[in-house]
């Protein structure tokens, strides 16, 4: 792997709780920027669905909100960032989400001639997680996410991206299991703005105000730390 990847491609890090729109920003990141989004969770929910052995035993943690074991997302992360579309650069969406994956992204990384560069923490408060996950939806053909209140689609029913007509919802994303990710979120994943931080590599944007305020207060910071993709 260490020779397909590009050492110069920027690395990024979307850090927030569920529903802080790290999914919604990476994907125009992607659009605007040319980076490749790699987001965990889409990547374990398509193991799930394809019932590979790590998504056998992926399905019930991720169905009660927990956090799936760091060997299996490890590994899963691995394989992806081998293909040679991450040579661009890579917006990491949900990961790392505990310190161990911290740790074995660092390792990675090096190995490759690469660091992470910069880490955008996204903040919004508790209720406000809460009331987006709930209404959250995607288009089922492109992925692109909607919300009840938020972002509906132009025309009702059809997705703007790809004019797709079928939309679904995740199972996780119900009041219930909302808690459980909001409580692992601060007992695991929050601990690691201050790792960071510490390092020099934070940055916190304030992600309460609306998709495209939050858009451009990414783009300022992509910026001034001078990241870009790589052709
Ligand atoms: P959210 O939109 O809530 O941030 P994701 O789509 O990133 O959720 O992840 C959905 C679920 O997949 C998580 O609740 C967790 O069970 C699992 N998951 C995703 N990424 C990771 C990770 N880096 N480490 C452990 N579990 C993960
Ligand atoms: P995450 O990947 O962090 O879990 P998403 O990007 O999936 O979050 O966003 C969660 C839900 O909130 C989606 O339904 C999305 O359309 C909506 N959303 C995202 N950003 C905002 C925002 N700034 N204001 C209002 N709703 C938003
Ligand atoms: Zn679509």
């Amino acid at each position: 792997m260490s020779q397909q990847v590009n050492p110069a491609a920027p690395v990024l890090i979307l850090l927030g709780p569920p529903g802080a729109g790290k999914g919604t920003q990476a994907r125009m990141l992607e659009e605007t920027f040319g980076f490749v989004q790699l987001s965990t969770g889409d990547m374990l929910r398509a193991a799930v669905a394809a019932q590979t052995p790590a998504g056998l035993a992926a399905r019930s943690v991720m169905q009660a909100g927990g956090l799936v074991s760091d060997e299996i997302v490890l590994s899963i992360l691995r394989d992806r960032l081998a293909q040679d579309d991450t040579r661009a650069g890579v917006i990491l969406d949900g990961f790392p989400r505990t310190a161990g994956q911290a740790a074995a992204l660092d390792e990675l990384l090096t190995y490759n001639g690469q660091e992470v560069g910069v880490v955008v923490a996204l903040a919004v408060d508790d209720h406000e997680m809460i009331a987006r996950v709930a209404g959250r939806y995607t288009c089922a053909s492109c992925g692109e996410g909607y919300h009840d209140q938020f972002k509906r689609p132009d025309v009702a029913g059809v997705c703007d991206k790809c004019g797709g007509a079928e939309f679904k919802r995740r199972p996780d994303d119900t009041a219930e299991t909302a808690g459980a990710r909001l409580e692992a979120y601060h007992a695991q994943t929050a601990p690691l703005i201050a790792h960071y931080h510490a390092l020099g590599k934070l940055v916190e944007v304030d992600a309460m105000g609306t998709i495209d305020a939050v858009a451009s207060g990414l783009r300022a910071v992509i910026h001034e730390r001078g990241v870009s993709a790589q052709a």
